[in-house]
């Protein structure tokens, strides 16, 4: 799973915003749109942050079993288990009747869409969400996947097919560790692509206009220090990939964590500093600085290495929380959950958006 951007950007290193991060996010003053959209959600007008993103949370159940899951953290940091909150509309007319009702609520807004999971390249549905939110015209669209189910053939054509045909700008590849081995015993499976498989991929994604981007948890037991960032870099220009991002593990929020949760507990213990590092790569005569961003609960920073585009993000889900306590109203995110009902937050029962769907709604 992937945080997405709903940034301020800077091109001028400050190294007060690296100490701040996300406590410096102030939608009306330092960010990138400086303000809100009305939009009216079935009858209820409210304000959405202007560069809001969409993402399209798959059904499909992942095939790995991270320690360190995103998909998983997020309810634990509420205090829920994802088993208890997670159900997926069985019918396929209703959930895509929901699916473009929602694109068309968010029209005037034109969001980026993101699809992530779950495992989106595993999900049958996955060519029809493809072919939906390109008929919708959705400006910018991405998908996260841990790549497993990529070179599979769904409705006549491989995963990889569909993503290119439908005009997506970004593959974002979850890799845990350059070596295949690790990898698997890091993300839990034993479908890591090898080497020459991924470089066949990006290739491809490539010829077809789409930029392949590797992410990479810095774990203890991982990735964990420039030695290892730059290993990871090199073997990302190995197989033709020129953008890498490097993820801090989320931080829950105290007040709410299940701390009897295994990804809270393996996140407490495996974490890495990300301050440390960003200071030696600061100090780095390899990397060249690009631009900081400050998102409501995250941060940023953009670097350049030998023709890789590196970032490096950090992500507080307590500071997440204490932006909707402070402005209630303001929606910073859209999440289209497996249940087909659109929302403001990661739980499908919190800030539920609709739809109504009229019975009439036309299909893909
Ligand atoms: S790839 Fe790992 S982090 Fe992503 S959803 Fe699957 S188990 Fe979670």
């Amino acid at each position: 799973m992937s945080v997405q951007p709903l940034e301020t950007a800077a091109t001028e290193f400050c190294l007060d915003r690296r100490r701040r991060k996300s406590r410096a996010f102030d939608l009306a003053v330092n960010s990138t749109a400086r303000r809100t959209v009305a939009l009216n959600f079935w009858g209820r007008e409210r304000p959405v942050y202007a560069n809001a993103n969409l993402s399209i949370y798959s059904g499909q159940t992942c095939n790995a079993r991270c320690a360190f899951c995103v998909e998983e953290l997020r309810p634990a940091s509420r205090g829920g288990a994802l088993a208890q909150q997670r159900t997926v509309e069985p019918d396929d007319e209703t959930y895509f009747s929901s699916l473009e009702e929602s694109l068309r609520v968010l029209r005037h807004l034109n969001p980026s869409v993101s699809v992530t999971g779950g495992e989106p390249s595993l999900d049958p549905r996955l060519p029809r969400i493809l072919r939906t939110i390109a008929a919708a015209g959705a400006r910018k669209r991405t998908i996260t996947t841990n790549g497993s189910g990529l070179l599979d053939i769904r409705e006549g054509k491989t995963v990889l097919d569909w993503i290119s045909e439908c005009g997506l700008a970004h593959l974002n590849l979850s890799r845990a560790h350059p070596d295949e081995e690790r990898n698997n015993q890091q993300m839990g499976f034993r479908r890591s692509l090898p080497r020459e498989e991924l470089g066949g991929i990006v290739q491809r994604a490539r010829r077809a206009g789409v930029r392949v981007r590797l992410s990479c948890i810095l774990v203890k037991e991982g990735v964990s220090d420039l030695e290892g960032i730059e290993r990871y870099l090199e073997f990302a220009r190995s197989v033709g990939v020129d953008n890498v991002i490097f993820r801090g593990l989320m931080q829950p929020d105290a007040r709410t964590a299940d701390l009897q949760n295994s990804v809270v507990r393996y996140s407490a213990a495996h974490r890495v500093a990300l301050d440390p590092i960003l200071t030696e790569i600061s100090r780095h005569s390899g990397f060249g600085f690009r631009k900081q961003i400050t998102g409501y609960y995250y941060y940023v920073e953009v670097w350049r290495h030998r023709g890789v585009d590196v970032v490096f993000e950090e992500a507080d889900l307590a500071q997440l929380e204490a932006e909707k306590r402070a402005h209630p109203e303001v929606i910073h995110e859209l999440i289209f959950h497996p249940n087909a009902k659109l929302a403001s937050t990661w739980q499908p029962w919190d800030g539920v958006l609709g739809p109504s769907v009229p019975k009439s709604a036309p299909t893909a």
